[in-house]
């Protein structure tokens, strides 16, 4: 496609928090790429009337959106547009501009709609030129549309990506109301029964359930036998109170039905749990609250990286070429043929409604079916009990390095499976140092108990690593405690004290045990997994400030330097400056140099004299050591004279605390559940890995120890290659325009 055509972007059908950061990112990109961008006000319904509905775009139409909910280029519902005479009214638009691709940002009915606009394209060509409304150059220059589709629907529906855009906003809403409400259940030792959105898909209902520690959910893939899961959830909450549970959640989708197709009401499960237990029971909706406020983080950046995404499809694209959805793999982007994805979420639809449930939560996809077995382990009161004759393993759980948000979710996932597979479960206090020193206590069902949702790491850590004769002091707790397996959930020094151990294996063979980390670190900063547990709440602790810090600047031209945590790791200043807005993003793996201050310096002058308002500069701590924050607020300060002011924030510890999001704690469990299955797998197989497990690019794997050194960059504490600096052209792209382009 040559770069002089013409790009529009709309959003449609139900609104979504994140749909701001596709619009900006594809208007950007596209402006980058020396496309002419539209934008399309109020989807369809703006298609076709036209006029002032569909507006080209500059630079500093998307700016100051990122951080806003909704859509501020409006969307409707377009009954016309379902018919063709709608649709040649679109075509009419689109061609009369030049258009020939779009971007369309909606749900599966949006992309059926763009699909069937693609198909009818030539036909309302011809019409149109026959009818003298278009000139026979407008219908060649346009002679096809090529579109891609990014998903915005908060219920995360669409088959072929494993997130929607709206889907982690919507999730933080609801953990956050769920985390309130259980804090005045257990005062009260009362029921509660929260309904979350989700007509078709139990995605969000599922993942709450995980991430709340709720003691039943009801989704509508799995729906349960009348008059059966009434005894069975009322049984479950008894005994759950009869071992000392104060409160009880329980979470249902709105679409929930039972096996005979009958919905399943909040007022019916209420009425059942009182009658039955004779308990207080309140009903949440929790209704559109979900669909608003702040985009999370993740659907600031992941979203960033779509709308670019879409764009260089479109510029890699022919014309001709069959429509692609814009997507999330694990950690990756990936771009799949659309209908494809819409016809096979049409027919998950189908297999649900037919009673096809197994099928149907197939098709979900892996994730939602481990997060399900999950959840069947982790609703339990009690572990099930232990097969007869089955050997009894004893697994150590522990931490190492600094605290991070999931760090208990982990834990609890790991005691609360191994527990239920019939093992014994150790809980190390204080990481290594706790090891070292035995402080090692058997963990039961309850001594985990909320451990879920709270910040921090209740077992402990330490950022001690073994040294000298630290290592005889393990070696003697690990024989004299018979442990068979180390689950170690932690950072960077957790990582290395393993290591130093797994390479003692000759001197101690106590040593000689299947251990496994897990990454949980603010700092991203781990070989093997691009993700951490913890750098999810961390991203979203910055995000928040800088919100409110930008706020604070509306009433004077002010530029920020904000520092943010991550030691020598650049990924949460890189990543929170996409997901900020952030200018300029300073990493100590690019390096300082004075004349890129200088340079800087300059752009800010140039920016604030033709009436920019607020600057925003992101710094990670170790960026360089002399030209520190202090000393770049300075230099801004005093060389940009009167024309703005500079002001230092210097984010700290808050980076690290806060009660998890739902993707650290999703991530959390994820991962936990998968290194307890693997280390009683290799005892019983007498195997000894030493290893860790991450996400990368499509997967989730584990890596053994040995690879260590060659991946890990020692001195900055880092591994060799961080996934995410390819995201710095991202972010330079988004943040300022290209040469002779307008802010
Ligand atoms: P979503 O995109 O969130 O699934 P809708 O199903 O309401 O939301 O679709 C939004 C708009 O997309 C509709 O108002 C209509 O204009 C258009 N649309 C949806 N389905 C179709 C279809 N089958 N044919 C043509 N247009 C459609």
């Amino acid at each position: 496609m040559s770069s002089n055509k013409s790009i529009a972007v709309l959003t449609s059908g139900g609104d979504a928090q994140g749909m701001n950061a596709a619009v900006r990112a594809v208007v950007r990109a596209g402006i980058y790429q020396g496309f002419d961008v539209y934008t399309i006000y109020e989807g369809y319904k703006g298609m076709i009337l036209g006029g002032d509905h569909i507006k080209k775009a500059g630079w500093s139409t998307v700016g100051g959106i990122l951080h806003k909910g909704g859509t501020e280029i409006g969307s409707a519902r377009s009954d016309e547009f379902r018919t063709k005479e709608g649709r040649r009214k679109a075509v009419f638009n689109l061609v009369s501009r030049g258009i020939d691709a779009l971007v369309v940002i909606g749900g599966d009915g949006s992309l059926t709609g763009a699909n069937l606009l693609r198909q009818e394209w030539a036909e309302h060509l011809a019409s149109l030129l026959e009818a003298g409304e278009i000139s026979a150059k407008a219908a060649e220059e346009c002679r096809s549309v090529f579109f891609t589709g990014l998903v915005g629907s908060i219920d995360n529906d669409m088959y072929g990506t494993d997130m929607t855009i709206g889907a982690d906003s919507a999730l933080t809403r609801i953990t956050e109301a769920v985390d309130a409400i259980i804090s005045t259940a257990a005062s009260h030792q009362r029921t509660f029964v929260v309904q979350v959105m989700g007509r078709d898909c139990g995605y969000l209902a599922l993942m709450a359930g995980l991430a709340c520690s709720a003691d039943w959910v009801f989704i509508p893939e799995i729906p349960p036998t009348p008059g059966e899961w009434e005894d069975q959830m009322c049984a479950l909450l008894k005994s759950g109170r009869e071992s000392g549970r104060r409160d009880s959640i329980v979470i249902l989708a709105e679409g929930a039905r039972d096996t005979e197709g009958k919905l399943i009401s909040c007022d019916y499960v209420k009425e059942v749990l009182e009658d039955r237990l004779g308990e207080d029971c309140r009903i949440t909706i929790l209704g559109h609250v979900q669909r608003g406020g702040a985009p999370s983080a993740y659907d600031r950046y992941m979203t960033t990286m779509l709308g670019c995404a879409a764009v260089d499809k479109i510029r890699t694209s022919s014309a001709d070429d069959e429509p692609l959805l814009i997507g999330v793999q694990e950690n990756d982007i990936i771009a799949v043929p659309l209908m494809d994805c819409v016809s096979k979420t049409h027919e998950v639809r189908k297999l649900v409604a037919n009673g096809q449930y197994k099928e149907a939560m197939e098709m979900r996809g892996y994730v939602m079916e481990q997060a399900y077995d999950a959840l069947k382990v982790m609703i339990r009161s009690l572990p099930s009990q232990p097969k007869p004759g089955q050997r009894r393993l004893r697994i150590a759980v522990m931490h190492g390095g600094g605290p991070a948000a999931g760090m208990n979710t982990a834990a609890l996932t790991a005691v609360r499976l191994g527990l239920d597979g019939g093992h014994v479960m150790l809980g190390v206090k204080d990481g290594f140092q706790g090891l070292i020193n035995g402080q090692i206590e058997e963990m039961n069902w309850r001594s985990v108990a909320g451990w879920t949702t709270i910040g921090g790491a209740e077992l402990g850590t330490s950022r001690k690593t073994p040294s000298g004769t630290d290592f005889y002091a393990i070696a003697r707790q690990i024989e004299e405690r018979q442990i068979d397996a180390i689950l170690m959930i932690g950072g960077w020094t957790g990582y290395q004290s393993i290591y130093d151990m797994y390479k003692r294996r000759d001197e101690f063979s106590a040593f000689n045990i299947p251990m496994v980390c897990l990454p949980a670190t603010i700092n991203n900063n781990l070989p093997g997994s691009e993700r951490s547990v913890g750098s999810d709440t961390a991203l979203n602790n910055i995000v928040q400030v800088i919100d409110k810090i930008k706020q604070s600047a509306v009433a004077s031209k002010r530029c920020f330097v904000v520092e943010v945590m991550g030691k020598y790791c650049g990924f949460l200043a890189l990543v929170s400056g996409i997901a900020s807005g952030a200018e300029r993003v300073y990493l100590h793996e690019e390096g300082v140099h004075i004349q890129d201050l200088l340079k800087d310096l300059e752009s800010l002058v140039e920016g604030f004299s033709k009436g920019k308002r607020l600057g925003l500069m992101i710094r990670n701590e170790k960026a360089n050591d002399l030209y520190d924050t202090r000393f770049m607020a300075a230099l801004f300060e005093e060389e940009g004279g009167p024309l703005f002011d500079v002001r230092q924030a210097i984010l700290g510890h808050l980076q690290q605390g806060g009660n998890p999001s739902p993707y650290d704690r999703i991530l959390a469990i994820r991962l936990a559940k998968l290194c307890i299955e693997y280390l009683v797998q290799e005892c019983l197989a007498g195997k000894k890995p030493a290893s860790f497990i991450g996400m990368q690019k499509k997967e989730v794997t584990f890596v053994s120890m040995s690879n260590w050194p060659e991946l890990v960059d020692t001195k900055y504490q880092r591994p060799k290659e961080q996934w995410w600096m390819s995201l710095r052209e991202i972010a330079r792209t988004m943040n300022k325009p290209p040469e002779g382009v307008e802010y």
